[in-house]
């Protein structure tokens, strides 16, 4: 079975409060696109590009960034994957994560099977989650990875960010948050991005344009709370903490 991944970092990382111009540098902690910070010496991207060349299942490698920054993104992926995958490409990205996808799908070799798409800025990902559900994607088609929530979940009326006021209490018993990878075979995806495009559908996810097609269903594999998104500024003291750990380990 032939999977290929799809590395979406092409994002601005606005909620990192801070947009620098691109630069042929990776940039430093605190200060700009969370793709490209450092983490011990490498950027998050290059981290999370080297689990998925460590896992044996994994043929193809696509990653998505923004126009300016393919060159040295291709130069510094290349010598990371030299020998160790089938294909590593580099394309431009989108204004949105789903477009950002949907370009790396354009030029995924048509023999693919299963594709996963990871957030770049998810590095610690491990090994046993990636084999569960690609594994549960080959069976099924479609398979996601996902958290139980520990927290109490409010619907509310009013800004997030201000003023909201509480409306309902959602039972957390139904309730997974979505992680990645998401894998799902390529004609399902194909399918699911098709008809998000006819009907002007926007999704924060694969998964949201996938069950909206009539006969899919999708998988949930439990992954691991270790598996953040770095997002937040906040984010970097807990990624340097665990990949201390992840360091120790080895
Ligand atoms: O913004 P969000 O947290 O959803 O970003 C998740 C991933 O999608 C990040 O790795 C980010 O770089 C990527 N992304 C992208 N193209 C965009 C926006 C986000 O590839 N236009």
């Amino acid at each position: 079975m032939k999977l290929a991944v799809i590395l979406p970092a092409a994002g601005l990382g606005t909620r990192m409060q801070r947009t620098l111009p691109a630069t042929p540098v990776a940039e430093t902690t605190g200060t700009s696109r969370k793709q490209f910070m450092l983490l011990e010496g490498a950027p998050i991207l290059v981290h999370t590009v080297r689990k998925f060349v460590a896992s044996p299942l994994v043929h193809d490698i696509v990653v998505a960034v923004r126009e300016e920054d393919i060159e040295w993104v291709s130069d510094m992926l290349g010598r990371e994957c030299r020998g160790l995958l089938g294909d590593l490409k580099v394309v431009a990205g989108g204004n949105t994560r789903q477009e950002s996808v949907e370009n790396a799908l354009a030029v995924l070799d048509p023999a693919t099977d299963l594709v996963a798409v990871h957030d770049a800025v998810r590095p610690f990902v491990d090994l046993d989650t990636i084999r569960r559900v690609v594994m549960e994607a080959g069976a099924t088609g479609a398979a996601i990875v996902g958290i139980v929530p520990v927290d109490t979940v409010k619907q509310v009326s009013g800004a997030q960010a201000g003023g909201a006021k509480v409306r309902s209490t959602i039972s957390r018993e139904r309730l997974i948050l979505a992680q990645t990878p998401q894998v799902f075979r390529l004609d399902i995806l194909r399918r699911a991005f098709e008809a998000a495009r006819v009907d002007n559908f926007s999704g924060t996810d694969e998964s949201s344009l996938v069950e909206r097609l009539d006969q899919v269903e999708i998988s949930v594999v439990l992954g691991s709370d270790r598996n953040i998104k770095i997002t937040r500024p906040s984010d970097m003291d807990l990624a340097r903490l665990f990949f201390e750990q992840e360091t120790a380990r080895r």
